[in-house]
């Protein structure tokens, strides 16, 4: 394996050079060695640069779950770890890492801490799992360890537990989930906690988008910077790519890192989209060992930055993630991600919860009802005023019902659930647009 952290320095012409050489060696070793591969591409042309790639079909998590043994790229004993995703839809998917790709995981994280400013003698506050197959903790753990950097491996913990260790330790770096660090922010002030005080000055996040399609700061970014007054930097990472993409201190999307990972942003048909059109991401894993993937199609929708990082960073792009593709909504002509809803609910004032539930109309189309959780249940110009908002954010006029928050909080976790949903999908399959789900 051949890393080049100076990537990004490098001309454009020479970073798709060594890319296409990553992408050319990837594609021959899987077709040799995986027998899902052997079987999917022995009929296609030689693949050469990038461009070749949009002519090679895509890989669905569905193919991963059904023939997981087929992707093995390696005999079983060079395998050192498996993870897995957390398995939301259907059944989960395992991957196995070699050692080599456990160092491209750490090569990948040492990069985004590096952006961060990490450095020896710096303290992290790790607020992500090690354990139950997740390979982010154990990513982040990675990445800090190479950067030189201190690592305090908290967890997942109490929120007061996490309060108290950053004040005994007062870490300059934290990585944790979005609603975990606005969940602190609300115990903070409602025990009269001086959250600044302890706050390190440098946040990494992981999961959910704090950066909006305009890529500044979202609703909930917003309310962690006010709350923590830390730098944030947003990261999206997927289990099954064994790597992420990371902001830069420009915090002008996320950088990809050309000789770990190629990303492409397709239509429907698998065709490459211009700079700024929303489409599924796809992922093809470069220098990856034990399960190679090829045009995998991630599910998640984002558009690729158009020109240059400020930062002088070569190499490409991608904004934040706007939604799941099977999630898309059609309403009244007009497209939308309920996560773009919910990010307009999550700023409105006097909103506690919301859930919305889709459903299709006798006529084919996509429904929305958002009903949102409030103490001011009986207010129809509140209710007026939530219309509004969605308007002006989500360019979208659902049906809205006021409730209280407990009725609405009986709904977000019906069914025993340990979390939250806060998009309940109803519609019949082949409804709406005719999108597969
Ligand atoms: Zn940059």
């Amino acid at each position: 394996m051949i890393f080049h952290p100076d990537i990004y320095e490098r001309p454009a012409g020479e970073i798709a050079r060594i890319r296409d050489r990553l992408l050319a060696e990837t594609v021959d070793r899987a077709i040799a060695r995986s027998p899902y591969y052997r079987e999917t591409l022995a009929s296609t042309g030689p693949v050469r640069t990038a461009a070749d790639l949009a002519l090679l079909p895509t890989t669905s998590k569905e193919a991963l779950q059904a023939r997981p043994d087929d992707f093995l790229a390696v005999p079983a004993r060079e395998v050192a770890e498996l993870v897995s995703t957390t398995g939301t839809t259907g059944s989960p998917v395992f991957i196995p890492m070699t050692r080599n790709d456990v160092e491209r995981l750490s090569e990948n994280e040492r990069r985004g801490f590096s952006w961060m400013g990490a450095a020896p003698g710096m303290r992290f506050h790790l607020a992500a799992t090690m354990d139950n197959l997740f390979v982010a903790g154990l990513a982040y753990h990675e990445g800090i360890r190479k950067v030189g950097a201190t690592a305090i491996r908290v967890g997942v913990q109490p929120a007061q537990r996490h309060l108290d260790l950053l004040r005994a330790l007062r870490p300059e770096g934290m990585v944790a989930v979005p609603s975990m660090m606005a969940a602190l922010a609300r115990l903070a002030r409602d025990s009269g906690i001086d959250l600044r005080a302890v706050a390190p000055r440098k946040a990494l996040l992981i999961g959910d988008a704090i950066r909006g399609a305009d890529l500044a700061s979202n609703a909930l970014g917003r309310l962690i910077e006010d709350a923590w007054g830390s730098e944030l930097f947003s990261t999206y990472g997927l289990t099954e790519a064994g790597a992420a993409f990371h902001e830069c201190p420009a915090h002008r999307g996320l950088h990809s890192h050309p000789d770990i990972l190629l990303a492409e942003v397709v239509d429907e048909a698998g065709r490459p989209l211009p700079p700024g059109d929303a489409g599924e991401l796809l992922i093809t894993t470069l220098q990856v060992e034990a399960m190679p993937l090829i045009r995998y199609r991630t599910g998640d929708i984002t558009f690729a930055v158009p020109g240059d990082c400020p930062c002088g960073r070569g190499g490409m792009r991608i904004g934040p993630i706007l939604g799941r593709k099977a999630h898309r909504l059609k309403i009244k002509g007009t497209t939308v991600y309920p996560k773009t809803i919910e990010d307009a609910l999550v700023a409105i004032e006097g909103v506690e919860n919301f859930v919305l539930v889709a459903d299709t109309e006798p006529d084919g189309t996509d429904r929305l009802l958002v009903r949102v959780g409030t103490h001011r249940a009986g207010d129809s110009a509140f209710r007026d005023a939530v219309g509004e908002a969605l308007l002006a954010k989500a360019r979208v006029t659902p049906a809205i019902v006021l409730d209280s928050p407990a009725a609405v909080d009986a709904l977000l976790y019906e069914g025993g659930r340990r979390k939250p949903r806060t998009f309940v999908d109803h519609r019949s399959p082949g409804s709406g647009d005719g999108f597969p789900r």
